[in-house]
């Protein structure tokens, strides 16, 4: 939205208490992220009040649902609503929006010719949204709800974002998906994901292409081969698990056991033990038991994770878990403790991996003078170097989650693909 309202004559100022228009991205995944959102239009009526800024408050994104958009308008004065597949429409709603307030939440996805995505991290790596929505039903989750079933975008689109990325210097893009192993599984005349990386590869000259989030159901033996002959992609995958209880895993509907979890993980570090790997859980979802979260730690034991996100488990209104399971539910402080434990072991274990490369030489891309990644992800730091470059870093130190050494050589890539 920012690149977008920048070729018009919006401009972005430094503080919330001057600015005219705020512009309020929202997430609905944890109830914690929605409540953070009430409190900060609390305090933007706060402001108004007292200065008469700001003038127009936009809510986007995954917390607006139909019943709740008049609500937001109502009695917390919103003047423009637009749902996650409408933002790029944030220049004309703000227009739209000088007569009467505007909800537009419509599961179409406003495509070209605006949605060029927007630049992240400091200028070297961009996201690129290949897909919007999720088709997958599993029980704790609002996404599909929010967001609508599945929807690729166009693989021309896709090309011609990258490409222009590529012209603008940016060394790094990251696919991005609810679900993107199900990437092409909507259109049956679409590419999947595999054959999507392997046309990056060739049609592009993008040096690190990454892409997130995959799903352990939809990953099969033959997608892996295939991935392990593409150079271009970083040997790093986030592939969320959410327990390691086969019983928990099946309550939750996630259509995969630990066990094929872990044989995803040997297949994909099969040939290279460099290959990283993160994961998600969900800590204390209804009916763990003490015995099912044993099973969970054991899994980060097994997998050898490179790093993981843990979170206390949130009800959400509208899920099936919300709607079937509430007598078994586990209580708050435990789900926090067990969520601490899970964090626990990951670090633990991931410290182990990173002791491997001490000694060893990475490849970083430099983000700017003295930090970078490496190409499993893991922040690298070292003294010298120059943004948007590529660099070889000789690992002295490690923690569980970064590495730290010498800059050895520092090479430009001087035609995107050989240093
Ligand atoms: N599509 C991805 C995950 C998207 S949501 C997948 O299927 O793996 C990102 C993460 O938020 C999930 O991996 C899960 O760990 C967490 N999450 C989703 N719903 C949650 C809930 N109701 N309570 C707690 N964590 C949740
Ligand atoms: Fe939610 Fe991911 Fe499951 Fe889709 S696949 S329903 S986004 S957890």
């Amino acid at each position: 939205m920012a690149e977008l309202l920048s070729s018009s004559e919006f401009r972005i100022c430094n503080s919330i208490e001057d600015a005219e228009i705020v512009i309020l991205e929202t997430c609905a995944i944890r109830k914690k992220a929605e409540d953070k959102v009430y409190s900060l239009l609390g305090r933007l009526k706060q402001l108004r009040k007292k200065s008469g800024l700001p003038k127009k408050i936009v809510v986007c994104g995954c917390m607006v649902t139909e019943d709740g958009a008049k609500n937001l308008v109502e009695e917390h004065g919103v003047s423009v609503v637009l749902g996650p597949r409408r933002i790029s429409r944030i220049a004309e709603a703000l227009h739209e929006s000088e007569t009467e307030p505007v909800i537009d939440i419509s599961f179409v996805w406003a495509l070209p010719p605006y949605d060029i995505s927007a630049p992240y991290i400091s200028g070297v790596s961009a996201y690129v949204t290949v897909m919007q929505g999720c088709s997958n039903s599993c029980s704790y989750c609002v996404v599909p709800s929010r967001r609508g079933a599945a929807q690729s975008k166009p693989l021309r689109q896709i090309i011609d974002e990258i490409k222009l990325l590529e012209t603008k210097g940016y060394k790094e893009v990251i696919l991005l998906g609810q679900n993107i192993s199900y990437f092409g599984i909507d259109k049956p005349d679409t590419p999947r994901l595999i054959d999507l990386l392997e046309i990056i590869e060739s049609e592009s000259r993008i040096s690190r292409i990454r892409f997130v989030t995959s799903h352990p159901a939809f990953i099969d033996d033959k997608f892996i081969e295939r991935l392990s002959k593409l150079r271009r992609v970083m040997p790093n995958i986030h592939l969320p698990i959410q327990s390691g209880s086969n019983r928990i895993l099946k309550a939750m509907r996630r259509g995969y056991s630990s066990e094929r979890f872990l044989e995803l993980v040997r297949a994909f570090r099969n040939g290279n033990e460099n290959f990283t790997i993160n994961t998600d859980f969900i800590a204390g979802y209804d009916g763990e038991t003490p015995a099912d979260h044993c099973e969970t730690l054991e899994l980060i034991e097994k997998a050898e994770l490179d790093g993981a996100y843990a979170f206390p488990y949130s009800e959400r209104n509208g899920t099936r878990a919300a709607l079937t399971n509430n007598e078994n539910s586990i209580p708050i402080i435990e789900r926090k403790k067990r969520c601490k434990e899970i964090l626990d072991k990951v670090k633990k274990v991931a410290l182990e991996r990173r002791k491997r490369d001490i000694g060893r030489s990475v490849e970083v891309l430099i983000e700017a003078p003295g930090v970078g990644r490496s190409e499993g992800n893991i922040n690298v730091e070292f003294e010298g170097g120059r943004s948007n470059e590529f660099g070889i870093v000789k690992i002295k130190e490690v923690s569980s989650f970064a590495m730290c050494g010498e800059l050895e050589d520092n090479c430009l890539q001087e035609d995107g693909i050989e240093k």
